[in-house]
């Protein structure tokens, strides 16, 4: 049966992950999806059956993203994890799906660091201003180095990294990390749990200068980025968790620094904490400003639609895939008013009147037909026929063209 989506919004998160070829992507994602697959459901019903299938296929056969929008939800907040192309010769695709998503997650390998397909999404998330946080993975292999990792993030990319964790322990030994918000240390040492899967314990005593030191470089860091943090950090007073995370939060959407992570998503050290971050402090759909598109007919003439359900209906068709079951799907970001199934839209581009057929919300394990779905979500639909990449659908009385993207030339990397 259908469903109707009414999520708040400020709890939807529209996320990609960006990651160098073999840094962990894909791990990251599985280990996010059987994480958030545990805690599955649909609309407000917590669903005990999904999780036990869940953990069956998890186990046959792992968990793959194989859609190019599979949504997961993590402690009441609905997590949309949009593909991001890796490949350098997908620029073009890894642009547009930059402009659907609202933050990002940058995977690192923790031997190789930042290497050259980190700087050339890095590079075209900077011109959207992309908030982003870093997850710096693999931090079991030898030769792992968290803090040249931290050190290329500011040489090779010329970003501000926040580091929010250090790891404890190295290689074989990589045990959990100083959490240098809460100040306590965050431990695996056995199996992976299925709630919150790490121990809290005290800071480790030989590792209680090294916490103090960056602790301090933290409370800097974010007060050059935050007046408020710097007003309480000049007359020396303490801050709360509470306070520190809301910092975080204003600083990364503003995009003037990014939080930094660490573990290892193959031994699902790290992945938890991740998560909570990223419903901590990247953005949901209601902080991005609107969308700004212009008129069909003068494209001089500036149109900005906001993150409401009560403004006309305007969405942009980002990806064309065929699914094995339904055929060919058009996966939208709706960024204003409602998209229901069975409605007619306009393709604003060629001026094609297009029926909306079944929509879906993926998820890894399962889709979901829904009757409407509001702004700021992302969907698949069916029985498009006129539409391609890059394509706006809207309210036929009120048209408007989103799109005015313009593609760089190929980049070339120097290392
Ligand atoms: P992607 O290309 O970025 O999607 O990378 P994958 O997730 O496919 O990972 C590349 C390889 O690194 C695979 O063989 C993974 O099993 C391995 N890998 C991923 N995460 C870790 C990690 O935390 N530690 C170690 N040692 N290997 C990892």
């Amino acid at each position: 049966m259908a469903v109707d989506i009414t999520t708040d919004l400020n709890k939807v998160r529209n996320i990609g992950i960006m990651a160098h070829i073999d840094a962990g992507k894909t791990t990251t994602t599985e280990r996010i999806l059987f994480y958030t697959g545990i805690t599955y459901k649909i609309g407000e019903v917590h669903e005990g059956a999904a999780t036990m299938d869940w953990m069956e296929q998890e186990q046959e056969r792992g968990i793959t993203i194989t859609s190019a929008a599979t949504t997961c939800w993590w402690k009441d907040h609905q997590i949309n994890i949009i593909d991001t192309p890796g490949h350098v010769d997908f620029t073009a695709e890894v642009e547009r799906s930059l402009r659907v998503l609202d933050g990002a997650v940058a995977v690192f390998d923790g031997v190789a660091g930042v290497e050259p397909q980190t700087m050339t999404v890095w590079r075209q998330a900077n011109k959207y201003s992309v908030p982003r946080m870093c997850f710096v993975n693999k931090l079991d292999r030898t030769g792992a180095d968290f803090f040249r990792c931290v050190d290329m993030m500011v040489d090779r990319l010329n970003s501000t990294p926040l580091v929010l964790q250090l790891p404890i322990g190295a290689e074989a030994d990589f045990l959990g990390v100083v959490d240098l918000v809460g100040m306590r240390a965050l431990t695996w040492r056995g199996e992976t749990k299925m709630g919150e899967d790490y121990d809290v314990e005290e800071i480790p005593a030989a590792m209680a200068d090294q916490a103090a030191e960056w602790r301090e470089r933290f409370l800097e860091t974010l007060a050059e980025a935050d007046d408020e943090v710097m007003e309480k950090y000049l007359e020396g007073e303490e801050f709360t968790v509470e306070e520190l995370e809301a910092a975080i939060r204003r600083a990364t959407l503003a995009d003037k620094l990014n939080p930094v992570l660490c573990g290892t998503a193959f031994k699902n050290k790290g992945v938890q904490p991740l998560l909570d971050a990223v419903v901590k402090y990247l953005p949901s759909p209601l902080d991005i400003d609107g969308i700004q598109g212009h008129d069909v007919k003068d494209e001089e003439k500036v149109i900005v639609r906001q993150p409401s359900d009560d403004e006309p209906f305007s969405g942009l068709a980002y990806k064309i895939a065929a699914d094995p079951h339904l055929g060919k799907l058009t996966y939208v970001r709706v960024y204003s008013g409602k998209l229901e199934a069975g409605s007619t839209v306009v393709n604003s581009v060629n001026g094609r009147k297009e029926r909306i057929g079944k929509v879906y919300q993926m998820h890894a394990n399962k889709r979901e037909e829904i009757a409407s779905v509001g702004a700021g979500q992302i969907v698949a639909v069916m029985g498009l026929k006129d539409t391609k990449t890059g394509h706006t659908l809207c309210d036929p009385s009120n048209q408007v063209i989103l799109e005015s993207m313009t593609f760089p030339a190929p980049v070339i990397e120097v290392a």
